[in-house]
């Protein structure tokens, strides 16, 4: 019977995780070389003289349990961007084998083909069609693909950066249902928390090449803790477990992580992705009145994409206004566009107030 790892590299499969230092909570560590005394001031929980436990249970327990999964199907690292990095060094070949990604998208998903030598296919999102993605262009790509630079992973964003808008479930599950003995796809949520449909997670049982993304770093606020990681198939995640470096999470991450996730902290942050919301919408719809700004793209994410007129007139407007938003218009498709964080009403205020001004 095949599995998902039929797809990973073969070279990798039979490899040994490095043996880190066992964790035994109970007993004194005199086995992984750490000094026995803290730094002064180190006030941490853990104590920093201490290596981290490699893939912490408790917070594996308690992220699986949000995102409605069991706990073998969670790989944790440093960000999403650490999932996506190991995917591909752990399923493409160097000059052997791509990725597929659909542009303008993510960056991370071509520098970590890039990094890893592997091949990148483009098959850009349709601009004409709110930018939805082209389903016979991405299977007429694979097929094409093979078997010179064969594709091992389709990176898809949903909502997707920085374009902010969804993917339609049902070419997921296609794409998914087609490429099972090919290839994984990847569907990176990084902001589904501020989107008004469910998590592809719901369906990971029925496709076991199927993989999402998600992070603490956007929703939960934890950008600067570096907390993220990957779930799919119990296989690919004991895959991926001895791939990624023995201590990839530093303990203040995974004390700020746990914090994060208690009920109180839930409960504000369920708040403020409402006020989120409400901004998003508040702002796009005052965009949309304002003469400098040609299109707003809708958004189911914490930012939105505009065309303007003369971007360049309004990145020194709102630059002059202290505030910092993204030029995106380096990507193909987007050369007249800025994408906009939705920040504090305070702050969305004041870079309407300079967009009006121009
Ligand atoms: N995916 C997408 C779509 C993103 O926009 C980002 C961050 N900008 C990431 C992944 C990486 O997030 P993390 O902080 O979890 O590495």
């Amino acid at each position: 019977m095949s599995t998902v790892l039929d797809l990973a590299r073969p070279d990798l499969l039979d490899l040994q995780a490095y043996s880190h230092a066992a964790w035994e909570p109970t007993l004194e560590r005199l086995h992984a070389n750490e000094l026995p005394w803290r730094s002064l001031g180190d006030n941490s929980i853990a104590g920093l003289n201490r290596y981290p436990e490699p893939q912490p249970q408790v917070l594996i327990d308690r992220l699986a349990e949000v995102y409605g999964v069991t706990p073998d199907r969670l790989l944790i690292g440093r960000g999403s961007d650490e999932a996506i990095d190991l995917l591909v060094r752990g399923f493409c070949r160097a000059e052997r084998e791509s990725v597929l990604i659909c542009p303008p998208t993510f960056g991370m998903y071509k520098v970590a083909a890039r990094i890893q030598g592997a091949g990148v296919v483009e098959v850009p999102l349709l601009r004409e069609r709110e930018f939805s993605l082209d389903e016979d262009a991405i299977m007429v790509a694979m097929r094409k693909s093979e078997p010179a630079s064969r594709v091992k992973i389709v990176f898809l964003c949903s909502p997707n950066n920085p374009t902010g808008n969804l993917i339609a479930p049902g070419i997921v599950e296609r794409l998914c249902d087609s490429l099972r003995d090919r290839a994984l796809v990847v569907v990176d949520e990084a902001y589904i928390e501020f989107a008004a449909v469910d998590s592809f997670v719901t369906r990971i049982g029925r496709f076991p090449n199927l993989v999402v993304l998600r992070t603490l770093s956007k929703a939960y606020a934890l950008a600067g803790a570096r907390c993220g990681g990957l779930i799919g198939d119990p296989a690919l995640v004991e895959f991926l477990r001895r791939l990624i470096p023995p201590y990839a999470l530093p303990s203040p991450t995974i004390q700020a992580a746990l914090d994060a996730l208690q009920a109180p902290q839930r409960a504000t942050g369920s708040a403020r992705i409402q006020v989120i919301k409400e901004e998003r919408e508040r702002v796009t719809a005052a965009l949309r009145e304002i003469g400098a700004i040609q299109k707003v793209w809708p958004s189911e994410t914490n930012f939105v994409l505009v065309d303007c007129l003369d971007a360049g007139r309004c990145l020194e407007a709102i630059r002059a206004t202290g505030l910092l938003v993204r030029d995106v218009r380096k990507q193909a498709g987007l050369e007249r566009s800025l994408r906009i964080t939705i920040g504090t009403p305070e702050q969305n205020d004041r870079l309407l107030r300079a967009l009006e001004r121009i």
